[in-house]
């Protein structure tokens, strides 16, 4: 039987729901990238993650369709990006969560792919958990693990804080290594506008400073670039994908293995 959802039969995924199985949601957006990435980079990486990981785990996990339109209306002032509006975006994601658990399915985890989802993502797993006693959802980015974050302090060849901040070295490493075809390297350019650390703990790159602040990206980027995707390779594509899938793989065992805790209402 396959592992993609939407192409079991009802009575597949009636049998899926009795497995403990963990269901994946990819969760992207579609809004510039350079002129280098298509406007899908943020669908295509979790997807793929989570693609590889429900062939590496094909007993305990259920891959959904990727989540396409995510939250990236400062984006607008480059055509192509679309976005829906934070509550839509958090009620969409509570609609597909809410049918799973309806269904059966007591296990979930969102992978997104786009800095702006991620604190909606956080919203959307903190309201399935309360609306559904027996669910365990959970959510994050990925390569955002110690480990992940260590390695990719060693092998990036751009400038920190800076070189990796969108349609960055990571992002394009990443496509050169999942979809080639759709990467034009002659057209990337390297730009750093965002303010670098100033003091406040405050720049953008893989993991953000702590001070944030997001206005209409084309307050921030000429080209949609934030970072130096010159340096990107397929080669550090391939590392860190690898690293991405592993770390997804160690948090769908988790997810598979805790267990709600007890509520009391303590009045
Ligand atoms: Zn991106």
């Amino acid at each position: 039987m396959t592992t993609k959802y939407d192409e079991c039969t009802w009575d597949e995924i009636r049998e899926y729901t009795k497995e403990n199985r963990v269901a994946l949601i990819p969760v992207g957006t579609l809004e510039d990238h350079g002129y280098h990435l298509p406007i899908n980079t943020d669908v295509i990486i979790p997807k793929t993650i989570l693609e590889k990981v429900t062939e590496a785990m094909p007993e305990k996990t259920i891959l959904l369709p990727e989540v396409v339109h995510g939250y990236s209306p400062h984006h607008m002032d480059f055509p192509g990006s679309t976005y829906l509006r934070y509550d839509q975006f958090v009620e969409h994601l509570l609609s597909i969560t809410s049918a799973l658990a309806h269904h059966g399915f007591t296990k979930m985890y969102i992978l997104n792919g786009h800095g702006s989802n991620e604190s909606l993502c956080t919203i959307a797993q903190q309201e399935t958990n309360r609306r559904n006693k027996d669910v365990v959802c959970m959510n994050s980015f990925y390569l955002t693990s110690p480990e992940s974050l260590k390695l990719i302090q060693q092998i990036r060849k751009s400038d920190y804080p800076g070189g990796m901040g969108h349609a960055c070295e990571l992002e394009t490493s990443l496509m050169l290594a999942i979809r080639p075809d759709l990467v034009k390297m002659d057209k990337a350019v390297k730009e750093i506008d965002y303010p670098k650390d100033i003091g406040a703990d405050f720049y953008m790159d893989w993991a953000d400073g702590s001070l944030k602040y997001m206005p209409w990206w084309s307050e921030i980027s000429w080209s949609g670039v934030q970072g130096d995707p010159t340096v990107a390779s397929a080669e550090t594509g391939k590392i860190l994908l690898e690293q991405a899938v592993n770390e997804a793989m160690k948090r769908v065992n988790v997810i598979q293995h805790i267990e709600r805790g007890k509520r009391v209402d303590r009045h």
